[in-house]
């Protein structure tokens, strides 16, 4: 029996010893007088008294420290703890468990709220919470930039006061253009339910998309800038000091006796930079300008069968696969498919080396892979961005231009490193024709 318990028995009947000794006192020595009697009454009632009093303190006193305890619980102090292995004993182990746990707890709450509170202190986006009378509740620093305002005015404002209440009523994520108090430009706005201490509540999540935009394109122009003075520098400065050497040759009063194949081979620099520059704008313009694909049904095997033939300088392997239609626009496909057989061969030149091409079927889509067994890829993310290249003459289009068509046609393309570490793999997927589906 646990000690509290044996405690309260034990007292309880310690409690009846006056009046069970008088009993059998009397049962031994025989009833006394009236007075005697008396006499025994009040002993009797002054020792059960005095034991009750005894006992009472017994029990009360630990009953009196586990309701402290309990009650610094309530009041959230978690601090307190009961001296263990006394009357109570397992209960006040685990109440100072309990107190233990609840301090941990709060530890970890407070940290947490800290931790979220940072968080949302440097996020860019703006964060409101509105509770569920759609009153503002919590908002972060970026939000009350974006409503220019002390956060004293915008707390307890309702979503109509703030000009949010149109936001809140658009659906869950959309991009919009709109004008906030302090900012106005291109916004991704979200918006999601919540639920706290059991009342509902709405999260407003508004992030300016337009500053990423705007960094984006002007990388994008810089790129575009950098790589168009690189290639009109490469073809004008030739052809300015050429047009300088032929201009003093011509000055000269008596012209050498070989000036016509200088001439010629001065012209021969300016045509062929000339030319290389017009091949230049003419691949840029093609990524500027690619129109919206006229699609019909192309048989695969054949449309393959043709662009590898057009790869000279090394042998391109076809394993044929099943006869396979694809809805696209022969004319860039056939773009598309040059484009990565030249990476290919390019990556395996000087040297030698086979590219291999084959297609299969990946549910409604027409997979074709091109493999190498080149350099490898070059270790960098930007192999599909604009005018990146590694090549000394490349123009850094070719991939783009392939990742345009593919995604004009719903499909898309990757690049990845073989398995076998040799090479590299091209991976172009396309719709199929609405007959093969
Ligand atoms: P370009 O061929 O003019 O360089 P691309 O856009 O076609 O432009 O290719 C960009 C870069 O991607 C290349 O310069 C090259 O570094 C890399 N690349 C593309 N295909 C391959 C490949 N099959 N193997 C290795 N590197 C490749």
């Amino acid at each position: 029996m646990p000690r509290f318990e044996q405690r309260v028995l034990l007292g309880s009947l310690l409690c009846a010893l006056p009046g069970v000794m008088v009993l059998v006192l009397m049962a031994l020595f025989g009833t006394p007088g009236t007075l005697q009697i008396w006499g025994l009454v009040v002993l009797v009632v002054i020792g059960t008294a005095l034991l009750a009093r005894w006992q009472f303190r017994r029990i009360m006193f630990p009953l009196y420290t586990l309701a402290g305890l309990l009650e610094a619980l309530r009041e959230g102090d978690y601090s307190l703890r009961g001296v263990q292995g006394g009357a109570l004993g397992d209960v006040v182990y685990d109440i100072n468990a309990l107190a233990d746990r609840l301090q941990k707890e709060r530890l970890e709450f407070e940290e947490s709220s800290h931790l979220l509170g940072k968080t949302l202190a440097a996020l860019d986006s703006a964060v409101f919470v509105f509770d569920d009378a759609s009153r503002l509740r919590l908002l972060n620093p970026a939000g009350q930039r974006l409503l220019d305002a002390a956060r004293s005015q915008l707390f307890g404002r309702s979503a109509e006061e703030l000009g949010l209440a149109t936001l809140l009523q658009g659906p869950s994520s959309v991009l919009l253009t709109h004008a906030f108090p302090g900012q106005q430009g291109r916004f991704d706005v979200r918006h999601a339910a919540l639920r706290s201490n059991g009342r509902g509540g709405t999260l407003l999540v508004i992030n300016d998309v337009g500053r990423v935009l705007r960094e984006e394109e002007r990388q994008a122009w810089q790129r575009l800038l950098r790589v168009l003075g690189h290639e009109v520098n490469n073809s004008l400065a030739p052809i300015q000091s050429m047009a300088g050497t032929l201009a003093s040759l011509m000055a000269r009063d008596a012209l050498p006796a070989d000036w016509r194949e200088d001439f010629r081979g001065g012209l021969d620099v300016i045509a062929h930079r000339a030319a290389a520059l017009t091949r230049f704008l003419s691949s840029y313009s093609k990524l500027a300008r690619l129109p919206p694909p006229q699609r019909r049904d192309v048989e695969l095997a054949g449309l393959i069968e043709k662009t590898a033939r057009l790869e000279q300088r090394l042998p391109v392997r076809i394993e044929s696969g099943e006869d396979l239609h694809v809805h696209a626009d022969t004319d860039q496909l056939e773009q598309a498919l040059i484009n990565l057989l030249r990476n290919a061969v390019e990556a395996m030149l000087p040297g030698a080396g086979t590219v291999t091409i084959r297609w299969t079927r990946d549910g409604e889509h027409a997979v074709i892979d091109v493999e190498d067994e080149g350099v490898g890829l070059p270790p960098s993310d930007n192999l599909f961005v604009p005018f990146f290249t590694t090549k000394p003459g490349g123009s850094g289009i070719g991939l783009a231009l392939v990742r345009q068509i593919a995604e004009a046609h719903d499909g898309g393309v990757m690049l990845v490193a073989r398995e076998t570490g040799i090479g590299a793999r091209a991976r172009l997927w396309l719709p199929l024709a609405s007959e093969a589906h």
